[in-house]
């Protein structure tokens, strides 16, 4: 197949690119390089099935040439970071409109099938534990998670529209070999920086589920090979949790560092926006016939070890 992946040279979608050309399939990276790094798909550029475009997915023009005679898209493309919401919410805007295109684009090519990276951040802070996919209504409270449900909205309303399938992942917080972001990222830096010290957001008692990135590309493959609706909404999790301050632990531990102290910024959360706990319910993709390898603890330590041999 001709494959279309936007944001293929982050974090998450260079992994899925690996395995989709593994899978023998050709793919086209299309990616403006904002958070991502040619670098992480640079080992496919040589490959007769591979090519880069470096572009803006606004800029629909680019879009339009580079997206035809393709067969499946990959939507992973998107500012992957919710605390830059609080700061910047003009980046949900580009978000909105990168979907737009892409939808739009895809109809005038006659091109049908849609995967999208949503996120758990679309339940917004909500009482049900662990989250069931048909759990409504969503309410986000972070910008980063309002953009994803308006993308989720304009998915379903071309499948409808224009005959159209889409699935829907709503990923809970991806870890892994070549992570540029996100809490272990930022306590081995500030580790690096000052080894006796550690800065804490928040109370450290946040709780959340860490899928090891791989897990989450073969989920993703998995989910849309055996869920077959018009509209796939599927929960892509493990089961476990971890706590911040374990985290910091871990890290420490890996690091190993000695007589470390713990400092809190205080308050539930880590930043505007941020939902202190949550955990979903993966009975959907179990019931498919898939489940997380790496418990939540065996994800941040694994990635821990990885990115603990890089420059971050
Ligand atoms: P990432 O920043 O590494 O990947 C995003 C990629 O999209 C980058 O390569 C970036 O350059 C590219 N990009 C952004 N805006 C673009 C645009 N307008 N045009 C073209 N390319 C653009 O982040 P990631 O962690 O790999 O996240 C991938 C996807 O998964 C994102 O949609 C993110 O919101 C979603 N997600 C990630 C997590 C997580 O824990 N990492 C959790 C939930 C959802």
């Amino acid at each position: 197949m001709n494959i279309f992946v936007t944001g293929g040279a982050g974090f998450i979608g260079s992994h899925l690119v690996d395995q989709l050309i593994q899978d023998g399939h050709a793919v086209t990276v299309y990616d403006d390089l904002s958070s991502g790094k040619q670098e992480f798909i640079e080992h496919h550029l040589d490959n007769n099935n591979f090519t880069f475009i470096h572009a803006d997915l606004v800029d629909t023009k680019k879009l339009i040439e580079s997206l035809q005679g393709h067969d499946v898209v990959y939507h992973i493309a998107a500012n992957p970071d919710v605390r830059l919401g609080a700061q910047q919410p003009v980046i949900a805007k580009k978000d909105m409109l990168a979907i737009y295109n892409l939808l739009d684009t895809m109809r005038r090519h006659d091109i049908k099938q849609i995967i999208f990276s949503s996120s758990s951040t679309v339940y917004g802070e909500t009482p049900p534990q662990p989250l069931p996919e048909n759990y409504g209504p969503l309410l986000p409270i972070s910008v980063y998670g309002a953009a994803k449900l308006a993308a989720e909205g304009m998915i379903s309303s071309f499948c409808h529209t224009f005959d159209m399938q889409g699935w829907i992942f709503r990923f809970a917080n991806i870890v892994g070999e070549r992570g540029t972001h996100g809490v272990i990222v930022d306590f081995i830096k500030k580790l690096r920086n000052d080894p006796k010290h550690l800065e804490i957001l928040g109370d450290g008692k946040q709780k959340k589920p860490y899928l090891y990135v791989k897990d989450c590309v073969d989920a993703m493959l998995f989910g849309c090979q055996h869920a077959q609706d018009q509209i796939n909404v599927l929960n892509l999790g493990c089961d476990t949790a971890t706590q911040v301050t374990r985290i910091a632990e871990i890290v420490v531990e890996e690091m190993g560092l000695n007589d470390v102290t713990f400092s809190y910024t205080g308050g539930t959360r880590g930043w505007k926006g941020d939902v202190p706990y949550f955990q979903l319910d993966t009975t959907k993709m179990k019931k498919l016939g898939w489940t997380a390898t790496y418990l939540s603890d065996d994800a941040v330590r694994e990635t821990t070890k990885v990115l603990l041999d890089t420059n971050l």
